[in-house]
């Protein structure tokens, strides 16, 4: 360990921002700063003006010379970064130009991006339509001209009706909605629009989940996509196989032409190819399965098999808690593609989207999103792994309370 400095400043608004805020809410030029901070231990502390005993003597100290080449290095990396955090965006993302031109022709967002050059005045002296922006005021910053809060673009009223359409895209629940908000999209007020909108969607309202499953806390793999499950099931007359990764809960469907071991076997196979072969497999017993064809595969492939039993009848629990929630999405979105796409990029209680979980990045949606969201990031499995058990034995412990459910006495021979 190092020494611990403090440091104190007069600037308040500096203070959080370099110490309790979380990286991911800070604009890129802070970040950037931050990031450079990271090798000192310091507090950082408010102190008023006048009690400042050797003010700003940096900024008294007049310098010899011309910046030198370090300084501008600095100044520079800054830039490219900045420019990194937007400028990655798919040039041809008309979504980013529509949003950008909605952001200029807006009276608000004028106001925003005037005070952000120009410097705040006291919140007293704001227009009654500022006000709300206000307390965000550190967190908002002009990046490749298009104003940002954070790393969420800000949304102009324009454009709020059909994000919010965007959001609820396949027809997920309110707190997945907002989940998706916060990676890309901002505006005063956005969280209760999206519960508003979500009570009030007509095709949500008929689908209510009306299951009621056992839920068994199960323990997270080490791994991504080293211990799936696997369950047939029909829809529309039509027949799928579907696979879902303990690990980060992504979920694989194809399309059988028929449910035979054979069929079967290729679609998986196909998966296997993409995902790669996982070390443990789990199903139920039904014939393609069971059959010989399929132990052959399973030695061929060299995965374990394990089939749920009499003993252990709730093994294959997670693959049809997965198909319940395929055909909930299905029937509220009719394009299955789409509904798969945005399960797989949503964020699940965690905070982190099943695409993350297996693949280490996001997936581009129809949602703007700063292309900083893009690179390749690996989530601190540390917090996962926490979250994800502390989520699973709440959600056990709620099920339990909601339905008394209790587990079953013991069968004795002779009883009935
Ligand atoms: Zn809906």
């Amino acid at each position: 360990m190092g020494l611990q400095f403090t440091l104190m400043t007069d600037h308040k608004p500096l203070v959080p921002l370099l110490s309790t805020r979380g990286l991911d809410d800070l604009p890129p030029r802070i970040l950037r700063f931050r990031l450079r901070l990271l090798r000192f231990a310091f507090n950082i502390i408010h102190v008023p003006g006048k009690n400042l005993i050797t003010a700003d003597a940096l900024s008294r100290a007049p310098l010899a010379g011309p910046p030198s080449a370090g300084d501008l290095q600095f100044e520079k990396e800054v830039e490219v970064f900045v420019d990194s955090v937007v400028m990655g965006l798919p040039a041809s993302d008309r979504k980013l130009k529509t949003v950008k031109t909605a952001q200029e022709e807006d009276e608000v967002c004028k106001k925003v991006i005037n005070h952000c050059f120009a410097g705040w005045p006291e919140k007293c002296q704001l227009d009654q339509d500022i006000k709300p922006y206000w307390q965000h005021r550190t967190d908002f910053h002009v990046a490749n001209d298009l104003l940002m809060k954070g790393q969420r673009l800000v949304i102009p009223k324009a454009l709020r009706a059909d994000i919010l359409e965007r959001l609820h895209e396949g027809h997920q629940g309110i707190s997945k909605c907002r989940a998706r908000a916060r990676e890309s999209a901002w505006w005063p007020g956005i969280s209760t629009d999206i519960g508003r909108m979500v009570d009030r969607c007509e095709i949500c309202k008929t689908h209510r989940p009306q299951s009621r499953e056992p839920l068994l806390p199960t323990q997270v793999p080490d791994r991504p996509w080293q211990r799936v499950g696997m369950d047939l099931f029909e829809w529309s007359k039509k027949h799928y196989l579907l696979i879902i990764d303990f690990f980060s809960r992504y979920i694989e469907v194809a399309e059988l032409k028929s449910t035979v071991a054979e069929v079967t076997i290729r679609a998986i196979k196909e998966i296997f190819a993409r995902h790669g072969t996982a070390e443990t497999v789990v199903s139920d017993n039904g014939p393609q399965f069971s059959s010989e064809l399929f132990k052959k595969f399973a030695e061929e492939f060299q995965f374990t098999h394990i089939t749920s039993s009499p003993l252990y009848p709730q093994a294959n629990g997670e693959a049809e808690r997965a198909v319940r929630t395929i055909k909930d999405l299905w029937r509220k979105e009719t394009d299955q593609s789409k509904a798969l796409l945005a399960y797989r990029a949503t964020p699940l209680e965690h905070g982190f989207s099943p695409a993350q979980l297996l693949m280490g990045r996001n997936l581009r949606t129809s949602l703007p999103q700063p292309t900083s969201k893009m690179d390749p990031e690996w989530p601190d499995l540390h917090t996962f792994r926490r979250k994800d058990e502390e989520g699973r034995r709440l959600q056990a412990k709620h099920y339990n309370r909601r339905h008394r459910s209790r587990p079953l006495p013991q069968l004795t021979s002779g009883q009935k």
